[in-house]
């Protein structure tokens, strides 16, 4: 693939319409997989960072799953995954005392997408640098993190999300460069049961992201 004109066509398109579009950067025209539609802060209410928010000027080199280990609502609509970006932003802040959401994204059991910690859909339509994450130990400067709402501990997730854990690793592993088989599960890393039975399926998740790419 021609990274650097990929690169080009990218900037190119920060330059021209990223202003007027808010965040909406074009996809390259080289890019394979179709740009997914993520949630800014800004449209969901976050809260502004209660602390500076490390840029790191490199590339991710993983994408690193999690569920949330909060209940697994049927209410699937946008403004209830709206509601769980809010309540997952106030429980790290506030709980945790970080200066914003720990993850870089979140899926809901609806199937939408959120940006997580504030700069990272910025970071990630520009495709070469990230935001420090916190939401795996050892990983936060490598790593970007999404979240999928529910506790996948004894049940399987509904298909909406899954569907959109793919579309969502598919666009991240193009943006980033990211090879699929670097897709992992928290417990790869930390001493932890996240993300659950979601884990028993990386391979398959592997094997769809690299359907896309
Ligand atoms: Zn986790």
């Amino acid at each position: 693939m021609a990274r650097l004109s990929r690169r080009g066509v990218l900037r190119g398109a920060v330059l021209l319409g990223g202003a007027a579009a808010g965040l909406a950067a074009s996809s390259p025209a080289s890019a394979s997989v179709e740009q997914v539609s993520i949630a800014s802060c800004g449209a969901w209410g976050a809260r502004p960072p209660s602390g500076a928010l490390t840029i790191d000027q490199h590339r991710p080199n993983k994408i690193i799953v999690h569920h949330t280990a909060l209940a697994n609502s049927t209410d699937y609509s946008q403004a209830h995954a709206f509601q769980n970006s809010r309540d997952i932003q106030d429980l790290h802040m506030d709980g945790n005392g970080w200066v914003d959401s720990g993850q870089h994204f979140t899926n809901s059991r609806g199937g939408w997408l959120t940006e997580g910690r504030n700069g990272s859909l910025y970071a990630l339509l520009h495709g070469q640098t990230m935001v420090q994450g916190a939401h795996c130990v050892g990983q936060n400067d490598q790593a970007i993190g999404i979240e999928n709402e529910g506790t996948y501990l004894t049940e399987q997730p509904p298909a909406a999300l899954w569907n959109s854990l793919v579309a969502f690793c598919a666009f991240t592993c193009q943006q980033y460069a990211i090879p699929p088989t670097e897709i992992y599960g928290h417990k790869d890393f930390n001493n932890t049961q996240c993300p659950g039975l979601l884990h028993d399926r990386l391979p398959e998740l592997r094997t769809a992201v690299a359907g896309r790419l």
